[in-house]
């Protein structure tokens, strides 16, 4: 069962109506995997695939689904919020380059040792990680170097 399903089926056993419209969204987040998308970018991606549908909609079953925890809200430095799915047990942070924007994800999460380290339980955390991806390091010279040999 691919995990757009799996999501849906979540939905319904909460009470929910999979409607249309939600159906959509998450099928199109799905269908992205880790790629961040904007609300009007599912918006579009929504109205590519023949649905018919306003903006307002969009946004509101986002947020809905936002409450219920189906999909993740990541705050870039940057204009409009980002969502993905929310998976259970995939646990991941983003490395976001300032120079050519692309949006590459974590295998394994930094903080992980943390309860290890002081009897702290850390219980949830959110953070992005600003850098420059290993394409722009190549290309372009003026990326400081000390900067990248200081975080080896
Ligand atoms: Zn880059
Ligand atoms: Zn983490």
């Amino acid at each position: 069962m691919n995990r757009s399903l799996e999501i849906l089926q979540e939905l319904k056993k909460k009470g929910y109506k999979v409607t249309r419209q939600r159906e959509a969204i998450i099928s199109v987040l799905g269908e992205v995997e880790h790629q961040l998308l904007t609300a009007q970018e599912i918006f579009e991606k929504i109205l590519g695939m023949g649905s018919a549908t306003n903006f307002s909609t969009v946004y509101r079953n986002l947020e809905m689904l936002l409450q219920e925890e189906i999909i993740r809200k990541v705050e870039l430095n940057r204009d409009a919020a980002y969502y993905e799915l929310n998976y259970s047990g995939d646990h991941h942070h983003h490395l976001i380059c300032k120079k050519c924007g692309s949006i590459q994800t974590t295998s394994f999460c930094p903080l992980e040792r943390l309860g290890d380290e002081d009897g702290f339980i850390p219980v949830e955390h959110k953070f992005e990680i600003y850098g420059y991806c290993k394409e722009c390091v190549k290309t372009d010279s003026t990326i400081d170097r000390e900067l990248i040999s200081k975080s080896d």
